[in-house]
Order: structure tokens, then C-alpha cells, then sequence
């Protein structure tokens, strides 16, 4: 036995399941096996957490900023404890190694304690008028907020839906993916555990189709928060729209790398080549396209190849497996799809290229290099563990090219020119850009895209400030 929890709503701090409620089953990746059921809201259970997310904002709101600060502070230390725990039914659920579903909730728990820091900063401002009149600028929490998270990250993208709302003083709904309920329960448990009422956070499960419609078809959400595929970011604009709420869109990306001969090549190999294929390349800033400066394109080639062959690809609950299976079997269908298609219209597979045995949804880790800019591949995020590796003439191609698709969420750069990076800088079009490192994420800058791949920022003072509104006093 797996030893995976019970799965249950979180409405009115009150723990939902059965009575012949809709349900599905939550299926473990790396083996197939069916790991618990999981109840769907109903209609009534979800105007209950409607009702219940307006009383909770009244209260909420009026929690002093010190008293809401320590509280989210306390949930963190409880995620941190618990976080062994959660990551075991992570990895179970969503098939990652163990060792990165745990730095997963800790950092999930770090962003905690950041927003509950940010309580105590959200400062207005008076402006004071020479013959004496004033304006004072007040933020206020823009009300109830419904978040979707998806399995990607199944602990961060619910804790990115939730903190900086709950900091604010928003009350919050959270639809964690129906692929990956243990982990986000555990996260909204931990904050009612440290005494977040019961309706200021609250949990729910569903078709997501007939969950979001419902939810932001009522007044009383005053803000939507989605991460996911650009196609459906689209979908809930669009609803959110017909009653103005306010949105932050985290959708999706497709990872240009651009790599100059003036690059250490080495470190750019083995920082990028792990990059990759993190959480087996289902990541929204998974780097995707290498674009190669032709100087280096040899070297940089065979040294990836080598490192993607060299993974070992297994069970997430195994010690010294690096890359779990794919999250879903949608995952796999559409990464070989996208592959057949590159090869077809020419370009080389250097290694990978096909699932791995019939039990669970693994993949090998894939090399494809000089694919056409016409290939699937080239132009729609991969979302799998698939490198795209190109050679380019100059700096100026390379910029196009990274600035060609309609995505701008990470860009990655590996350069020892301090005058290049600053025209990097100024010319990538990207919500975040990586110069000579991998990393895109701080819990204390902002996270988010432009374009396609969505609006508003999550982290950071922005991420706190994306559910306040602003209020102008004018005193005469
Ligand atoms: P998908 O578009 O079907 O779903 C993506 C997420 O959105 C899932 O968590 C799903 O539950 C949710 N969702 C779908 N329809 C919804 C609706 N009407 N209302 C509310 N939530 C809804 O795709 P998928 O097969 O699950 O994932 C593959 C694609 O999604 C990827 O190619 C990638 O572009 C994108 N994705 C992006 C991120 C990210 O971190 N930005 C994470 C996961 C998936």
C-alpha cells in the first residue's frame, strides 16, 4: 500500500467527502496504480464556499495586519514540519523525485513566510498640497479571490493562488488539479491548522469547467488567478470579463536559452542540462529552445547529449532517481506527437525519443537538434523532457528568434559580455530572464510573463499587491 491519505473538500473548515458526490480517481504515474478517490464539489457545496468566502473576507480583512502575519508565519512552520510528509504524497500523486516534491513545499512554505512579512508592509501614501489640502492613498484587499492551480507544482502553484491573496486580506477558493488533491489539501490544512477561519481559505474539487464557470459566475469573486495552458487562460479571461473581475494569468511559455561563444560552456551545460529536465521538462520556465551561437554548437551538443543519456529516469520514490515519469498520459501522447512531427520535417534526434515501457508514463529524455522553425515543436510548448538545440550565426538572430513566438515567460542566457547582458536586458521579450544561471524564481521578486504567457505577477511585493485595489481620500 502507498500510504496516501483520504481526499476530501475544505469548505467552512470543514472536511467534505462522499454522500453520493461525484468522484474520480487519483492515479499514481510511475506505476498506474490508483491511489484514492476523490469527491467533486456539487453545486450547493460550492455556494456554500461562496457564502462562506464573504463572511470569510469581512473577517479576514479586519484581522489586524501583525495577527494575520503571525499566523501565516505559523502555517509555514507547519508545512515545513509536515513537509516530508506532503512530499511523499507529491511524489506519489505527481510522480517527481522525492528530493524535489520536498524542496518544493519548503519553498512553497519560504513564500509563506515572505507574504506574511509583506502584511506589514502594504503602506499607502498621503500626498499633502501646499495650501493644505491632502489625498491619502489607501490599498485594500479586493475581496474574495478564486484561484486554479495546476499539478505541475503541486504545492507552490496552490500556495501562489493562496499567499499573496490571504496577505492581502482577501479570502481565497482554491481548485488545486484534480491530479494532485493530496498535496494542495495539505496546504490549505496547514493554514486552518495555524488558524486561518475556516472560510477565509477554503478548497474545492471538481470538472474544472463546471467549477470555474460556477465560481466566477458569481459577484461575490472579485478576483480570478489561474495557472495554466495559455488556451484556457484565454477561456477564464473571457469569463471573468462578463463581471470585471481583476486577473493574474500565469500561463504558458516556451524557454529560449541563448548561449554566445563567449559562454563558460561547461557550467552552461550542467546548470541548463538539469534545468531541463526538472520535474521531467513539465515545467511553465522549463528552458525549451537553445539557440547556439555556431562557435560552441559542437561542443554544447555533444555535452547535452551526454548529460541527457547519463539520467536516471525512474520512480520519484526511489533514492538517485533525477527524473520521475511524465504526470499523465496526455503528457506522453503529446510529446511524441510533437517529436514524430520535427523528425518528419527534418530535424535530428541525437538521443530519447520514446516512452519508456508500459507501466506509468515515462519518457526518455530527448535531444532533437536543428529542428526547423515550421516543426510543432519549434512553435508550442513542449511541456516534457524534449531540449531543442539550434545553431545560430549572431546575436542579433538570436534575439529574433527568441522574440519570434507569441510566449515571453523565461528567457535564459549564458554570456561573459557585461555590455551583451545589458542589451539582453533591454531587447528579450520576457517576464523573467536568467543571465548565466537557471534559476528564474525568488520568493521576493516577481514572477509572471508577458504576452501569451499571461499578466500580473505572483512573489514578491507584486504578488501581494495584485489583490489590493487602491482607494484616493481627498480631504479638503
Ligand atoms: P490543460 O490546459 O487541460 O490544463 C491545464 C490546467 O488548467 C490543469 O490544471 C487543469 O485542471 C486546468 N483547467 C483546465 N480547464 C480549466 C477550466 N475550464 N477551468 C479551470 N481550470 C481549468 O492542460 P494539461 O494537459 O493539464 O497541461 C498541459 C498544458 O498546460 C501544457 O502544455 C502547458 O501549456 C500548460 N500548463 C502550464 C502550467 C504552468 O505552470 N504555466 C502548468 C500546467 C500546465
Amino acid at each position: 500500500m502507498s500510504n496516501y491519505p483520504a481526499l476530501h473538500l475544505l469548505v467552512g473548515g470543514e472536511q467534505i467527502s462522499g454522500d453520493g458526490r461525484d468522484s474520480e480517481d487519483v492515479i499514481n504515474p510511475a506505476t498506474g496504480e490508483i491511489l484514492g478517490r476523490l469527491v467533486h464539489a456539487n453545486a450547493a457545496d460550492l455556494d456554500r464556499a461562496l457564502e462562506g468566502a464573504e463572511k470569510g473576507f469581512r473577517e479576514w480583512r479586519k484581522t489586524p495586519a501583525d495577527k494575520r502575519a503571525a499566523i501565516l508565519t505559523k502555517a509555514a512552520g507547519l508545512i515545513k514540519e509536515r513537509a516530508g510528509e506532503i512530499a511523499h504524497h507529491l511524489t506519489l500523486e505527481q510522480g517527481k523525485p522525492l528530493g524535489e516534491a520536498k524542496g518544493e513545499t519548503i519553498y512553497a512554505a519560504m513564500l509563506l513566510e515572505f507574504y506574511a512579512g509583506e502584511c506589514k508592509r502594504l503602506y499607502g501614501r498621503t500626498l499633502v498640497r501646499p495650501e493644505g489640502s491632502r489625498v491619502e492613498v489607501q490599498y485594500h484587499p479586493v475581496g474574495p479571490v478564486a484561484g486554479f492551480a495546476p499539478w505541475n507544482f503541486p504545492t507552490l502553484n496552490v500556495m501562489r493562488k493562496i499567499g499573496g491573496a490571504l496577505a492581502a486580506g482577501c479570502s481565497v477558493i482554491v481548485k488545486p488539479s484534480e491530479e494532485t488533491p493530496a498535496s494542495g489539501i495539505a496546504i490549505v490544512q496547514a493554514l486552518l491548522d495555524a488558524g486561518v477561519p475556516g472560510d477565509a481559505v477554503q478548497c474545492v474539487f471538481g470538472v474544472p469547467d463546471q467549477v470555474s464557470r460556477h465560481l466566477l459566475g458569481s459577484q461575490i469573486i472579485r478576483k480570478l488567478t489561474f495557472t495554466g495552458s495559455t488556451a484556457v487562460g484565454k477561456h477564464l479571461a473571457k469569463l471573468a470579463a462578463e463581471d470585471l473581475k481583476i486577473n493574474t494569468m500565469e500561463l504558458g511559455g516556451h524557454g529560449p536559452v541563448l548561449v554566445f561563444n563567449d559562454s563558460d560552456v561547461d557550467q552552461a551545460l550542467d546548470t541548463m542540462a538539469a534545468t531541463k529536465y526538472r520535474n521531467a521538462g513539465q515545467v511553465c520556465v522549463s528552458p525549451t529552445r537553445f539557440l547556439i551561437e555556431e562557435g560552441v554548437f559542437e561542443k554544447f551538443r555533444d555535452g547535452f547529449v551526454e548529460r541527457a543519456k547519463a539520467l536516471k529516469v525512474g520512480n520519484g520514490m526511489e533514492d538517485g532517481t533525477q527524473m520521475g515519469p511524465m504526470a499523465n498520459s496526455r503528457g506522453v501522447d503529446g510529446i511524441q506527437e510533437k517529436i514524430g512531427d520535427a523528425v518528419e520535417k527534418g530535424a535530428k534526434l541525437m538521443t530519447g525519443g520514446e516512452r519508456i515501457g508500459n507501466q506509468g508514463f515515462f519518457h526518455q529524455p530527448t535531444v532533437l537538434s536543428e529542428v526547423p522553425t515550421d516543426a510543432q515543436i519549434m512553435n508550442e510548448e513542449p511541456f516534457g523532457p524534449v531540449a531543442i538545440l539550434n545553431p545560430m550565426s549572431s546575436e542579433d538572430a538570436m534575439i529574433e528568434e527568441a522574440n519570434r513566438l507569441p510566449y515571453g515567460l523565461a528567457a535564459y542566457a549564458w554570456t561573459s559580455d557585461p555590455t551583451r547582458r545589458r542589451r539582453l536586458a533591454a531587447e528579450v521579450e520576457a517576464g523573467m530572464l536568467a543571465i548565466n544561471t537557471g534559476g528564474v524564481s525568488a520568493v521576493d521578486a516577481p514572477f509572471g510573463g508577458v504576452k501569451w504567457s499571461g499578466y500580473g505577477s505572483e512573489d514578491g511585493r507584486e504578488g501581494v499587491m495584485a489583490c489590493m485595489v487602491p482607494k484616493a481620500i481627498h480631504e479638503g
